[in-house]
């Protein structure tokens, strides 16, 4: 059997804020989407404005209808990622398993950790009181033998919490649950579950395989298998400089066309598809960059569904530049990067028919190197 640990960092975002501004400690504060706008939206509360019932999402003027004097906070996502590889150096210290799911949380396969640390209670004891101690940071901790039920554990303490919730225990603990709390249901699958009369998650481990599979293809196999505790997905090593993977050219010549923009992204994006898949990632965020002749560039992003493909990440960039292009101002520079990487399984993901379509654009791509490559591009740089 296996140990595997989901640490969860609580109100991650306004915590990393308490480290610097101490006056932030015990009294309602939040991180919010430009307080200048009073229609911007909380995107971390701590846990005394939640005595209030501020909650994430909510516009600044709902929370302060709720609570006039809570303290907003602007957000700095770059000191949040600053303080979240430090959360994750910490971790490294107890195995180098680990998968990074998002900015606060990473799985950790402490199966082999036991003989140096102990067992994985103690390891989970020891992370919670040092992120505490050392960085003034919070986390609630999920323990189990496998990574569904990890982060079901997590959720069920907050904060400080650590949780163990093992096969033997799902069905007192984990099938009375909403079925909308299953980690990985979507709202629309949840919905539809619940108007078939399958509201809780033991009504769904106790539904018909085959009528699951028939109603969501693939993905019926899914909610079966975790809503009967069942994970056999390894915790995938990501590394934080994994967490995104881009590349950028300088162009030969200002281009205005984005005709010629599209065939560079055409590379850019093969390339980056490539890396990817060789480091078998997905992605579900697309980021273009557009440098301009002046030396301005712009970032725009959009989500898609996790992959790795060429063509959905080319598609998307496609996207971004006809929502963005300028025809009177010359770009000198492209670039597009593929972000909230995920670990995977290649052979569950792409199935026969995605590889020829793939293998098609492939081709298609290594003519379009031969005819404008050249021509096109100066230089590489990989980020
Ligand atoms: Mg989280």
């Amino acid at each position: 059997m296996r140990d595997i640990l989901l640490v969860d960092m609580n109100a991650f975002f306004i915590m990393c804020e308490s480290r610097r501004d101490k006056t932030l400690l015990n009294k309602p504060a939040a991180v919010a989407g430009d307080p200048k706008y009073r229609s911007g939206i909380i995107l971390a509360s701590n846990y005394e404005a939640r005595k209030y019932g501020i909650r994430v999402t909510m516009t600044i003027n709902e929370a302060l209808k709720l609570y006039p004097d809570l303290i907003l906070v602007k957000p700095d996502h770059a000191y949040y990622e600053k303080c979240s590889s430090q959360v994750f150096k910490l971790l490294y210290e107890y195995t180098p398993i680990i998968e990074i799911n998002s900015i606060d949380e990473a799985w950790m396969d402490v199966t082999n950790s036991r003989k140096l640390f102990g067992t994985p209670l103690d390891i989970a004891t020891s992370i919670q009181n040092r992120l505490k101690d050392e960085m003034g940071l919070w986390c609630s901790i999920g323990i189990s033998e496998n990574k569904f039920l990890a982060k079901m554990a997590s959720d069920i303490k907050k904060p400080l919490g650590i949780t163990t919730l093992y096969k033997n225990e799902i069905e007192d603990v984990l099938w009375p649950m909403p079925v909308r709390n299953l980690y990985g249901i979507g709202k629309v699958t949840a919905e539809k579950l619940i108007n078939e009369g399958v509201n809780t998650i033991g009504d769904l481990a106790t539904c018909d395989v085959a009528y699951l599979v028939k109603k969501f293809g693939k993905y019926g196999f899914y909610l079966y298998n975790r809503s009967n505790g069942i994970d056999d997905d390894p915790v995938c090593p990501v590394q934080a400089e994994n967490l995104s993977c881009g590349r950028m050219e300088t162009l030969a010549q200002d281009i205005i066309d984005i005709k010629e923009a599209k065939k560079v992204m055409a590379l850019l994006t093969d390339s980056v598809a490539r890396t990817l898949r060789r480091r078998k990632l997905e992605g579900s965020v697309v980021t273009v960059q557009i440098k301009y002749n002046t030396f301005k560039m712009i970032n725009r992003q959009m989500q898609i569904e996790q992959s790795n493909l060429t063509k959905d990440i080319y598609n998307a960039a496609c996207k971004l530049l006809e929502d963005n292009w300028d025809e009177d101002k010359p770009v000198r520079l492209l670039g597009v990067s593929v972000g909230s990487l995920k670990g995977k399984d290649m052979q569950i993901s792409m199935d026969f028919q995605d590889r020829e379509k793939e293998e098609k654009l492939e081709e298609t791509i290594d003519e379009l190197k031969d005819k404008f490559g050249k021509n096109l591009i100066k230089r590489g740089n990989v980020l």
